[in-house]
């Protein structure tokens, strides 16, 4: 997607360090971290949100990717968050996974 700045993170248009790639997915720390490990995992293919997300392949590979962010970080507790949708708190439409660890994190979410 031309306009989309998590394609041109993917297409390293923007050039980022990631904190693990595949050839399917990357992972970047946040611009405006959260926590102080705040990272986002996203598919190198556009999907603006998990509504449009419908191959099973990315999804796994999604998943394995935030595991092997943890495990690069060394991190065993971390959540693990999905804005889907403009209510949700989503304001970038190319679907990524929050990955937030290194502080106490409170339940329910605001
Ligand atoms: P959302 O609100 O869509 O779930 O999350 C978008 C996240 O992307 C926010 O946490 C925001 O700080 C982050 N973000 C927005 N633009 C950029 C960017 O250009 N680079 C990086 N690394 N993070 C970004
Ligand atoms: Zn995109």
């Amino acid at each position: 997607m031309e306009d989309c700045i998590f394609c041109k993170i993917a297409n390293k248009k923007i050039p980022t360090e990631p904190v693990y790639e595949d050839e399917n997915t990357i992972a970047f720390n946040d611009l405006n971290p959260q926590a102080p490990v705040h990272v986002l995992v996203i598919p190198k293919k556009h999907y603006a949100s998990l509504n449009e997300l419908d191959d099973e392949k990315t999804m796994a590979a999604l998943l394995k990717a935030v595991k092997e962010v943890a495990r690069k970080l060394g991190i065993t507790d971390y959540r693990t968050v999905i804005n889907t949708g403009k209510e949700a708190g989503q304001e970038v439409f190319h679907i990524h996974f929050h990955v937030l660890a290194g502080r106490p994190l409170k339940w329910p979410p605001g």
